[in-house]
């Protein structure tokens, strides 16, 4: 399947004078801003320490995937790190006025909310559209996989809560070591894996195994982010007639399922070709199906 990038796309940044419930409401409550100028203060605590939440969601042909999920997650991670209620109602309007001035087509919009500049009662928020990245190459051709362990164990959400296991916040540093750790072994991509030896998910992505008719992805109670693409993935299943199971996922099962995706919003689903050195099997008529559905272009 191809899909059509606006590279000649320029950025466009919306900055959201109302991100929360916190700040007065002022409508719209965002307004346009140069994606070339500063615009964030350096005491602000999203830069400073990290201290804040995000989400990225795919675009295509102009119409956003999942938007309704990626508010829901929004709100959920600000919750999760006690920042105060993102305003749903403008983050919504800031999304699809991003997706209007960027002329549509194929793009990223990422939304992040911070918990603003130090010494201020006041959260940061901004809305960013930009082309989205060309993804044919791994959607084609699959990714180089390696599993790193992440240190921890799969009840970490529960043993551990101030880790914050499960919201997306903007602390990615270690995810992207991750990724560099990847590339210095000659792979594309990461699947972590936990101290107890159960599939975890990937720096940016859902992971989903296939055993015979059956989508198997570990269950979000394991520390892991609960991915608004993987949920796509089970409704195509479903529409499909396969079996789907969300449930810890053994890294032996890995080590031996036949058809391995990495699954997220603008990459939408990419097949894993080795995991760890290992040839997997890549079932093209498959992921072009999934990838169809997924784009909103399926059946
Ligand atoms: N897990 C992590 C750690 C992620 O960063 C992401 C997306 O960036 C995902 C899973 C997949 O989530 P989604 O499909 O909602 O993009």
């Amino acid at each position: 399947m191809s899909h059509t990038t606006n590279t000649s796309a320029p950025p466009v940044l919306l900055l959201v004078d109302a991100p929360t419930v916190a700040e007065p409401a002022r409508a719209p409550g965002f307004r346009a801003a140069d994606p070339h100028a500063p615009q964030v203060q350096v005491t602000d605590l999203g830069v400073s320490r990290g201290d804040g939440v995000f989400e990225t969601i795919g675009v295509v042909a102009g119409r956003p995937l999942q938007l309704e999920p990626h508010l829901t997650r929004l709100t959920h991670s600000a919750a999760v790190l006690d920042l105060p209620a993102p305003r749903a109602d403008v983050w919504r309007a800031a999304v699809l006025a991003a997706i209007g001035a960027a002329g549509g087509g194929d793009l990223s919009v990422k939304t992040v909310l911070t918990r603003g500049v130090e010494g201020t009662d006041r959260c940061t928020g901004w809305v960013l559209a930009t082309a989205a990245p060309d993804m044919t190459r791994a959607r084609q051709h699959g990714l180089r996989v390696v599993t790193l362990d992440r240190g921890y164990s799969s009840d970490v959400a529960v043993t551990s809560p101030w880790l914050l296991q499960g919201a997306k916040y903007t602390s990615y540093a270690v995810n992207m070591a991750a990724l560099r750790e990847a590339r210095s072994r000659g792979a594309d991509d990461v699947i972590f894996t936990s101290t107890d030896g159960y599939v975890l998910e990937g720096p940016t992505a859902s992971v989903v195994l296939r055993a015979a008719e059956t989508l198997i992805t570990p269950a979000t109670d394991q520390g892991i982010l609960a991915g608004t693409t993987q949920s796509e993935v089970f409704t195509f299943a479903a529409s499909r007639g396969m079996r789907t199971e969300a449930r810890p996922v053994p890294v032996a099962e890995l080590e031996h399922a036949e058809q391995v995706w990495l699954c997220s919003s603008v990459r939408l689903c990419a097949p894993v070709r080795s995991l760890d050195g290992r040839e997997l099997t890549v079932d093209r008529e498959l992921t072009e199906a999934l990838l169809a559905h997924l784009a909103g272009r399926g059946e």
